[in-house]
């Protein structure tokens, strides 16, 4: 098992590994402090409108350059709509209504474990313009979809799910 720390985060004593709650996890013997390596929660929207799909141009890596829905990780003190909209605010400069959970995929960073929501959403407002870690923000008609820089392959089945119920 890889660790992610080998002193406590609370005290600072170096940390041993003790089978504790059905698993080996790090564990400090000055302090009792128990490390539990939660998994990440990421947040992605599928908009729609019509006939076009809005997609951000990656500026971060892993993928840099491809297209992507807008997406990004749920923070500590967050829930996941809030923090789509936030999301969705910083990338694109659109507000939207988040709806439903579309699916549920694994994140795909092999270095960061965890889950990824897709949701539906829908444009209420706002002024289009790419910002934050976006490079780039389009409508991109269903059919005139850049396949081939569509960045990861969750994001290619659910477009390909859209192009199905056109
Ligand atoms: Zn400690």
């Amino acid at each position: 098992m890889m660790e992610e720390y080998n002193f406590c985060p609370r005290c600072g004593k170096p940390l041993s590994i003790k089978h504790l709650f059905g698993a080996e996890r790090p564990y400090c013997p000055h302090c009792g402090y128990i490390v539990f390596r939660d998994p990440k929660l990421a947040v992605g929207a599928l908009i729609v409108d019509e006939d076009r799909v809005l997609l951000v141009r990656r500026g971060v890596i892993p993928r840099k350059t491809f297209w992507a829905m807008p997406s990004g990780f749920v923070e500590y003190d967050e829930q996941p709509r809030p923090a789509l909209a936030r999301e969705l605010r910083e990338e694109t400069g659109l507000e939207a209504e988040i709806g439903r959970v579309l699916e549920v995929y694994p994140i795909s960073d092999p270095n960061k474990k965890g889950v990824f929501l897709l949701f539906e959403a829908r444009v209420t407002g706002g002024d289009m313009q790419a910002g934050d870690d976006a490079m780039d923000v389009r409508w991109f008609p269903i059919d005139a979809i850049p396949w081939d820089e569509v960045a990861f392959p969750q994001l290619r089945e659910a477009l390909s799910m859209v192009e199905r119920a056109l």
